[in-house]
């Protein structure tokens, strides 16, 4: 039989937001491979082996999945969200670049944290955004802040990954800092942490308000436009340029 992986996105937590696509690439896996808390989501079952590993061995987790491939095993490698943001499909082609096999390659999409959250607060990513992951694990720091301060001036509104981590606990004051410099104090910011789990806290509140505290690592940050306004509980961005 001829193995094959899949890269599955599990979305933000909730087993309503799991799309059939991956229920089913997950039936009939073989072998599960993925971040730590990522595997812990999968439902043990006879015959299913699941191959935990640690944040930063992206590259590595690729490659076996890959070698499992062709051995002939079944694989999902599995994200939160949708594989493709900030996750295991693009780690996956960079362990196919160079290697002389190719097995069987699916990348099925998934329900990302940034429109888990968005659809919670409203519309706020109703008119153009973007997304930045805040994480200087693989690109350097100045590379971020430019990136934040063009995106503000563009007047984006913008969706932050990985906002705060306990290894870099002041890299997210400074972003709260340029984003006063940018967009001033009454932009509306969102804190959305742990979608569509038991855990899910939401808040909307202005950058003058704003604290690092507001993030953890578990938390999506959208910030709003210049347009982005309340309209009672909801937040939303009008389709029409501000
Ligand atoms: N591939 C994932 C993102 C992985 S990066 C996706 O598409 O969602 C991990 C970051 O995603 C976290 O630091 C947090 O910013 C965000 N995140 C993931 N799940 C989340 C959830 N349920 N609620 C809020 N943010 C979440």
């Amino acid at each position: 039989m001829s193995g094959w992986v899949a890269v599955a996105g599990l979305g933000p937590g909730a087993g309503d937001l799991v799309t059939p696509e991956v229920a089913a690439a997950l039936a009939e896996a073989t072998d599960v491979v993925g971040y730590i808390p990522y595997v812990a989501r999968i439902a043990p079952r006879p015959g299913l082996v699941l191959h935990p590993s640690d944040n930063r061995v992206e590259l590595d987790r690729a490659r076996h999945a890959l070698d499992l491939a062709a051995a002939g095993r079944r694989v999902a490698v599995v994200s939160s969200g949708d594989p493709g943001v900030f996750a295991m499909a693009s780690a996956l082609f960079e362990a196919l670049e160079g290697r002389g096999d190719a097995p069987e390659i699916r990348i099925l999409p998934g329900i990302t944290a940034m429109l888990a959250a968005a659809a919670r607060l409203g519309a706020p990513l109703g008119h153009d955004f973007c997304a930045i992951n805040l994480s200087d694990n693989l690109k350097p720091w100045a590379l971020i802040e430019k990136r934040l301060r063009l995106a503000a001036q563009a007047d984006f509104a913008m969706a932050f990954y990985n906002p705060r981590s306990r290894a870099r606990p002041e890299g997210f004051a400074r972003v709260l800092e340029i984003l006063r410099e940018e967009c001033g104090p009454g932009r509306l910011i969102s804190f959305a942490r742990a979608v569509s789990t038991p855990d899910e806290a939401i808040r909307t509140t202005t950058l003058a308000e704003a604290r690092p505290e507001m993030a953890d690592m578990r938390t999506v940050v959208i910030l709003g436009n210049s347009a982005t306004r309340r309209v009672g509980p909801w937040v939303y961005t009008p389709r029409s340029a501000p």
